[in-house]
């Protein structure tokens, strides 16, 4: 018998080889990872959380363990609305649905909202999953170039003359993987171009709470209401493992279809989790807590960027980031990142090339590098290797 695989599921997929390329090397030991992208353990506040779950199943036990609404425990979901101030959007916990990480709200609006063939617009480059997730639903992906201060309007401009995407996924803070934030002005710029359309501003906001220099960061629902979807997640700020992110959405006929859609997918996502997170909330200081990351992602940003300075050949440029947890390297013209990384490699260092972050681009000079996961000496050690692997690619 041959199982016949969906269409869907069969076609070429050069990414998910990358993606399993890479999480077999950063698996080997004594290897310095700059590849990844994991929070540092700091994030995780384990004596809290264990405190959270003995409180939650003596004084809610019965109904931590049963079957629980689809849009998402109320409690967490205020908490989230709330937080929303601080980014110049006002929302209520009706606005918001708890998701299993915002990976599934990336699967969620796609599902609703996209056809094949149908447009979407992303950013070039843009997060690797998202762009798995949404070539899932056969879509014709666009892209808009990113400057140093966010999408290229003008890129932007004359691309919606000619075309009518469902949405634009854009990642405003310390973009992954380039570490780039939007400004103000291209924020509004661009408010004001998605205003003139039909299309859905999606907004992935996974790092904003990360940033530890400057400031900024307002969110596009602020400019554009009902017309924005924004997307969370406590994975870079409480605990990836936990699975708990969320989109929130202020127009009422879209919520209904996504938590339509989210009940036929899982009917809502792990309550038990939904509620130690509650209580972990209710009874810390996640400011606090976030202010012990953000000290530590300072600290080996500017170790990161201090050696690629120190060490990189010329002709070597790269992002600064204000937050998050990556900086974006561009090397020399001609230089292949794919075949540094496979070099790098094999002298001891993992980095990320940038090839699967382009919806069609190959052979590209530009690589990612996480700095939330290595000490001062790795990181020198690091870049110090892979400074002596571009050196030698280059000569060859
Ligand atoms: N969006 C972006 C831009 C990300 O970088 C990530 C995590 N790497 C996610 C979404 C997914 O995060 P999670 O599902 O853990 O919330």
């Amino acid at each position: 018998m041959q199982i016949q695989i969906s269409k869907r599921m069969s076609k070429p997929d050069f990414q998910g080889e990358f993606v399993d390329a890479m999480l077999k090397a950063a698996t080997a030991p004594d290897l310095i990872s700059f590849g990844g992208g994991l929070p540092n353990p700091i994030s995780f506040p384990v004596e809290d959380i264990e405190a959270a779950v003995n409180k939650v199943l003596q004084e809610n036990g019965v109904q931590a363990l049963q079957y629980s609404s689809t849009a998402g425990y109320g409690p967490l979901r205020s908490f989230i609305a709330k937080r929303y101030a601080r980014f110049g959007v006002t929302l209520s916990a009706d606005d918001i649905i708890i998701t299993n990480g915002s990976q599934q709200a990336l699967d969620m609006l796609s599902a609703v909202l996209v056809d094949p063939g149908d447009e979407v617009l992303v950013e070039r480059p843009s997060y690797l999953a998202a762009l798995q997730t949404f070539h899932l639903y056969d879509p014709e992906v666009l892209t808009v170039g990113l400057t140093e201060s966010g999408a290229d309007c003008d890129e932007l401009e004359e691309l919606l003359k000619h075309h009518s995407p469902k949405f634009f996924y854009a990642i405003p803070n310390f973009q992954n993987p380039t570490g780039l934030t939007y400004s103000k002005e291209v924020r509004e710029r661009v408010a004001t171009l998605v205003a003139s359309t039909n299309m859905l501003m999606v907004e992935d906001n996974p790092y904003g709470e990360l940033r530890f220099r400057g400031e900024g960061g307002e969110s596009f629902g602020r400019y554009l209401g009902e017309q924005c979807c924004m997307l969370g997640t406590f994975s870079k700020t409480v605990s990836p493992g936990m699975r708990i992110g969320w989109i929130a959405c202020p127009n009422r006929a879209l919520m209904e279809k996504l938590l339509g859609y989210k009940q036929v997918m899982d009917l809502h996502t792990n309550i038990f989790c939904q509620m130690v997170l509650a209580q972990y909330l209710q009874d810390n200081d996640l400011d606090a807590h976030m202010t012990k990351i953000k000290n530590l992602y300072q600290h080996q940003a500017d170790v990161m960027m201090d050696c690629i300075a120190r060490y990189m050949p010329e002709g070597v440029r790269y992002t600064k980031p204000e937050g998050g947890m990556f900086i974006w390297a561009t090397m020399p013209d001609g230089l292949s990142a794919v075949e540094v990384q496979n070099e790098a490699v094999k002298r001891g260092v993992l980095v990320t090339a940038g090839d699967p972050f382009y919806e069609k681009d190959r052979g590209v000079a530009t690589m990612r590098l996480n700095y939330s996961n290595c000490t001062d000496e790795k990181i020198e050690q690091g870049i110090q290797i892979l400074a002596q692997v571009i050196r030698d690619l280059l000569q060859a």
